[in-house]
């Protein structure tokens, strides 16, 4: 048996993150990053990125500017809401769309810099004991971080239940040219039909945007229904490499268990029920889970406390408003206000793309805008 501190199965964004803040939280700590395979990969995403993301990476010493070289800011947002109000504004911070098969390759890499060790290993089995995690009999960790995605083994071996198909969503993506009109606007385009669904298009500024549509399992959704959905949504696209994955939605997320197995980004069920973002969550979440690695075997419990404190009521607020925008006329309302008032926008686009909250502003507008 081989030992080491940390174990982070999945070198995606949470694993990464998760790696550069335990090695900064103890320098000296020993931490494996395992994933079943190599670097540079594709993973099935919009590849959207939240500035507030960047804000986690800089925390842990990583220079915004070494992740999105070479991909421009996007520094507008055009909303179709349900029945086909729409609304474009700056958004208050610009996003970045960057191919995952970049951006998670220029994470990793940074977790490596920073004396994380990557090693190509497909974990199937994952067994917590007393003082110590056992993977796959070979190897013992001191911690063991399961951010290990949508389907994550992690979570299996810890009897987390899964979330329902009504907390699931799925969504494919592709890329194609990008059409006139839409350089640095990032485009969704929400849907009645199949409600709650849509699509989006996002500019990487190479020439090309990633467009796809997503809806919920429950729903029962099937390849065609998504393609049918985003060349309803998105007429006139011809989108090449279609590929769908799920996206395990926070309103399902489980509670973290105490102990030794800490579960990260997707792995957690932190996917924003209402747009479907999840990078912003995956590093915040994984580098909330490397410092608290720390503890032993009290790093479920302060993990949770963390995750609690930093995410709790983002996530209380989001379950709401995800409740709440099931109603398309009540959508349709917000996405009206967003259009009369800047403040409005704003806090709509941080309650979808990161950490922000309904606003009494927001509750107002929308209110307004119902009557
Ligand atoms: C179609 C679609 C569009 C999306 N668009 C956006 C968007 O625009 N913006 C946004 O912020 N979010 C988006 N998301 C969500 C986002 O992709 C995820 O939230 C994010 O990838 C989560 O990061 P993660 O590190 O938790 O997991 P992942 O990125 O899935 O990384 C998990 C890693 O674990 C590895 N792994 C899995 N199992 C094992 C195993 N048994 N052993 C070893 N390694 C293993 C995998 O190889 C992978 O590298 C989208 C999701 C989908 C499906």
């Amino acid at each position: 048996m081989e030992h080491w501190d940390v174990v982070i199965v999945g070198g995606g964004p949470a694993g990464a993150a998760c790696a550069l803040a335990a090695r900064r939280a103890d320098p000296s700590a020993r931490v494996l990053v395992l994933d079943r395979v190599d670097f540079p990969r594709d993973k099935v995403c919009g590849d959207g990125i939240a500035a507030e993301a960047l804000d986690v990476l800089a925390g842990l010493g990583v220079d915004p500017s070494s992740v999105t070289d070479g991909y421009p800011a996007v520094p507008r947002l055009r909303l179709t809401s349900p029945r086909g109000t729409t609304v474009e504004r700056a958004t208050a911070r610009p996003s970045y769309v960057i191919p995952r098969s970049v951006l998670d390759a220029r994470l990793v890499a940074a977790a490596q810099e920073s004396g994380a060790v990557l090693r190509h290993h497909h974990v199937r089995q994952v067994r917590p004991r007393a003082g110590h995690v056992e993977l796959d009999r070979a190897i013992t960790a001191g911690v063991l971080v399961g951010a290990d995605g949508a389907e994550s083994v992690v979570r299996r071996a810890l009897r987390v239940q899964r979330n329902l198909p009504t907390q699931l969503a799925v969504a494919l993506r592709g890329y194609a040219p990008e059409p006139p009109g839409q350089r640095g606007v990032q485009v969704i385009v929400t849907t009645e039909q199949r409600w709650p669904a849509y699509a989006w298009s996002f500019p990487l500024g190479d020439g090309r945007v990633n467009v796809g549509y997503g809806e919920l399992v429950s729903g029962g959704a099937t390849r065609a229904g998504l393609v049918e959905g985003l060349h309803r949504l998105l007429p006139g696209i011809s989108p090449a490499g279609l590929k769908a994955h799920r996206l395990p939605l926070s309103t399902g997320r489980p509670r973290q268990p105490d102990g030794r197995v800490l579960l990260a980004g997707d792995a957690a069920s932190l996917i924003n029920p209402l747009t479907g973002e999840g990078i912003f969550y995956a590093v915040l979440s994984g580098a909330l889970a490397g410092r608290a690695a720390g503890a032993g075997a009290g790093a479920g419990a302060a993990y949770r406390r963390e995750l609690g404190s930093r995410l709790g009521r983002h996530l209380r607020h989001s379950s709401v408003a995800s409740r709440l925008s099931r109603r398309p006329a009540l959508m349709d309302a917000v996405f009206r206000a967003a259009g009369d008032d800047q403040r409005v926008f704003d806090a709509v686009v941080a309650l979808g793309l990161a950490d922000g909250r309904l606003t009494p502003r927001a509750l107002a507008g929308a209110a307004r805008r119902l009557r």
